[in-house]
């Protein structure tokens, strides 16, 4: 017996399966499922399914005063069934955030913010005394499953004086804990886009690629994608959206899309404010922003699923295989216009959205808010 069929699964390539689970994992794949099984889910012909939406970076520790969120409120309800939150938590703190994880409907996963408190403060990098070697050991063995990489935030107002000795410390830890992916986050100068760039790894991760400054991606004078980006980009270190409030311009998103160069995965960089108030609102509000851009849905729904799941080892997520865990988003396009607005004020309009319905998390069918507006 089988704890729930899903008939009718059709995904983006206009496939469909049926889909049974049992103990939270996907056990089959197959044109016609005969066993029988405790629940029944019949998708209608309108709706699509994909492995669970992965967002790899939010901001849902909700004891932080400057960036945080509930993890149910971007994730289940949204269609998300797994957040990677971004660094809000240090060592000293993680272990806490980790405690409420347990809690919730939605996976949750972190990354260490390699300043012991994570941000507590703006410049959680400006005093390299929070950079402590033997706390960030302690937190990695301490939590080796919800902790799933490191991240250090790289611009002005983060980093003080300290230059580029932030991100030479993370990658020196990331380097005694391989494989350990690490996130960093661009914004302003200094440190200057090319000297960080140039300490990068293939498989790092450049969260904020496509934000409008001056110190991007993008010359605001030849209206081109700067040439060490490019280089950058081909020597394999992997470009994230991270939306948030400052860090997504339609116009750089546009020419670098012109160009060739797509970010591989696509994330909200969500906290309360920028929920409620947008730009960001959800991950379906800036998986549509890169509709506009020019990008396909299969393109798109590939960079929520497989690219983080690989990014950051997630291995029994981000598809619909035997084995893997039974996490799946159930969605539907509407044919309606919606306004998009990027970090800086510019405005698109969507002819088509993608609504979430049902959310699947663990096997667990819960029905999505947005899917009642
Ligand atoms: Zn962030």
């Amino acid at each position: 017996m089988l704890d729930l069929i899903i008939k009718n699964a059709r995904n983006i390539h206009e496939e469909t399966v049926e889909i049974g689970v049992q103990a939270g994992k996907i056990a089959t794949v197959a044109k016609e499922i005969t066993e029988p099984a405790l629940q029944e889910l019949h998708l209608s012909e309108n709706e699509y399914i994909s492995a669970g939406w992965i967002d790899d970076h939010v901001h849902c520790y909700e004891k932080m005063q400057l960036y945080y969120d509930y993890p149910d409120e971007i994730g289940v309800t949204q269609g998300v069934t797994t957040v990677i939150d971004a660094g809000t938590t240090g060592a000293e703190n993680i272990g806490d955030f980790a405690e409420l994880a347990k809690c919730t409907k939605t996976n949750v996963f972190a990354l260490l913010n390699i300043s012991k408190w994570g941000i507590v403060e703006q410049d959680e990098l400006a005093d390299l005394s929070k950079v402590q070697a033997d706390l960030i050991n302690e937190a990695l063995e301490n939590y080796p499953e919800f902790i799933v990489g490191i991240k250090a935030r790289m611009s002005k107002t983060v980093i003080g004086d300290n230059g580029l000795t932030p991100l030479q410390m993370a990658k020196k830890i990331q380097k005694d804990h391989a494989p350990l992916p690490l996130m960093v986050h661009i914004g302003s100068a200094p440190p200057e886009l090319d000297e960080i760039f140039s300490l990068l790894d293939q498989g790092d991760v450049v969260t904020h690629c496509f934000n409008g400054k001056a110190n991007g991606i993008y010359d605001w004078q030849t209206g081109k994608i700067k040439a060490f980006a490019w280089e950058t980009f081909k020597r394999g270190i992997i470009f994230d959206i991270g939306h948030g409030t400052d860090s997504f311009n339609f116009t750089v998103a546009k020419e670098a899309f012109q160009e060739g160069l797509k970010a591989t995965s696509i994330s909200t960089d969500i906290y309360i404010r920028n929920r409620k108030k947008g730009p960001v609102f959800n991950l379906a509000t800036t998986m549509e922003k890169l509709r506009v851009v020019g990008y396909s849905w299969p393109e798109i729904l590939e960079k929520v699923t497989v690219a983080p799941a690989k990014n950051f080892n997630l291995n029994s997520k981000g598809a619909i295989k035997e084995g893997l865990d039974a996490d799946f988003t159930i969605f539907k396009f509407v044919e309606a216009e919606k306004e998009l607005i990027d970090s800086n004020g510019n405005q698109e309009i969507a002819s088509e959205q993608i609504v979430p319905v049902k959310t699947v998390i663990g096997g667990q069918v819960y029905d999505n808010e947005l899917s009642k507006v």
